[in-house]
């Protein structure tokens, strides 16, 4: 018999994405849920034996309820955030850090030109990286992604920062 129980969900924080990346999904308007929506939705996670969750969207950073549901649900869940890497901040990280497990943060390019090129005109990279770089810093678990591969994702920030 197999075991299909499921132990990992990626958990949409939000649809809406600041950047409107031609080939993606993402919503260019907003649609708000109540704190309680998300409330009720990691408990049922958690009732159904849910034990990872990867908060994602859109852009999670761009929902009110990001941190909230975070410091609901570190506890009892195993958390790690997917981002597009232009809203997060340092005071976001430090509240974070010791709660989530990993950040994957998208490095799509490695200077602005080439940044708004491949994604869209909103696209700040020196924020990204900026951003990327603080969280190594900060000891997270950073995973950069690529529209390439992450050996090319690892190698653009390796020479960027001369880290990692
Ligand atoms: S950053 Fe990611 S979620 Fe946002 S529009 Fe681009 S591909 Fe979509």
């Amino acid at each position: 018999m197999t075991n299909n129980k499921l132990h990992y969900v990626c958990w949409y924080m939000t649809y809406y994405c600041n950047l409107n990346c031609e080939y993606c999904y993402a919503f260019k308007k907003r649609k708000n849920f109540d704190f309680e929506k998300f409330l009720s939705v990691g408990n049922e996670l958690i009732e159904q034996g849910i034990r990872k969750v990867n908060l994602t969207g859109g852009e999670p950073f761009a929902s009110k309820h990001l941190l909230n549901v975070v410091s609901e649900f570190y506890h009892k869940l195993d958390i790690s955030i997917t981002t597009n890497g232009t809203l997060g901040t340092v005071k976001h990280l430090s509240f974070l850090k010791d709660k989530i497990e990993r950040l994957t943060i998208s490095i799509d390019a490695i200077n602005n030109d080439l940044g708004k090129i491949l994604r869209s005109s909103n696209c700040d990279t020196n924020k990204i990286l900026d951003f990327t770089k603080s969280a190594i810093l900060m000891d997270f678990g950073v995973l950069p992604t690529t529209a390439g591969s992450q050996k090319q994702a690892g190698m653009q920030l390796r020479s960027h920062t001369g880290m990692m």
